[in-house]
């Protein structure tokens, strides 16, 4: 297969950054990337995956590099030089990456991927609050949602109201920064909210609401 020169277009570091893989590690043992320059892509979380190329739930634990604010662009882009700051060490994806033949890159899709206890030791008081999640993980979440009902409706509701309270009681306790968050618990649930006939909205009090649409 004839391999393509990069043009330097950047389109790829502005749709996101990759996901680490097994081979990954050592850019975290060599703290080229810290852990709080990560975000976890839980298991049945809503994301983008490449193959389909559509949003589905994930099929699996994934870490992904963070995004700048609320855009996905990746941590590490130079959009003013339009460079990677890490090209030498950047992770597998990126250097498996050509836009114009995927091949590569589709076949490690979901492959080896590193997760937070490849990071996290496992006496790590956070492990408590991360085992604590799965009273409202996304595939309780997505199941509920296959019956929509009310009851099923409200259970799900119920679960986005979890997820908040969990996140307050850690960070009152182990007080870390967004960033850490991120790679800790991943987007809260409200913010990948994509249910075409579920639609998420807030009352008075600042409290998630799901309605049928
Ligand atoms: S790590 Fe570098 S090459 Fe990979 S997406 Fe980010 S900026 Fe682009």
């Amino acid at each position: 297969m004839k391999k393509i020169a990069c043009r330097r277009c950047g389109t790829c570091c502005l749709k996101g950054g990759p996901v680490l893989h097994g081979p990954d590690l050592t850019l975290i043992g060599q703290k080229i990337i810290r852990p709080d320059q990560l975000v976890v892509i839980r298991a049945g979380e809503p994301a983008y995956n490449p193959g389909p190329d559509a949003v589905e739930p994930a099929a699996c634990e994934m870490l992904k590099i963070q995004g700048k604010g609320s855009s996905w662009e990746c941590l590490f882009y130079n959009s003013a030089a339009r460079g990677c700051t890490i090209h030498d060490n950047r992770p597998l994806e990126c250097r498996l990456l050509q836009c114009r033949d995927t091949t590569a890159i589709l076949a490690i899709t979901g492959q080896d991927c590193l997760t937070r206890q490849d990071l996290i030791k496992a006496d790590d008081p956070v492990m408590a609050y991360i085992q604590a999640f799965e009273q409202c993980s996304w595939p309780k979440i997505n199941t509920l949602l296959l019956l929509l009902s009310p009851e099923s409706i409200q259970e799900a509701e119920q679960m986005l109201g979890i997820d908040l309270r969990l996140r307050q009681e850690a960070l009152s306790r182990l007080h870390f920064s967004l960033a850490q968050e991120f790679f800790y618990f991943g987007r809260p649930l409200f913010q990948s909210w994509n249910h075409a006939a579920v639609k998420l909205t807030w009352d008075d009090n600042n409290i998630p609401r799901l309605k049928r649409c």
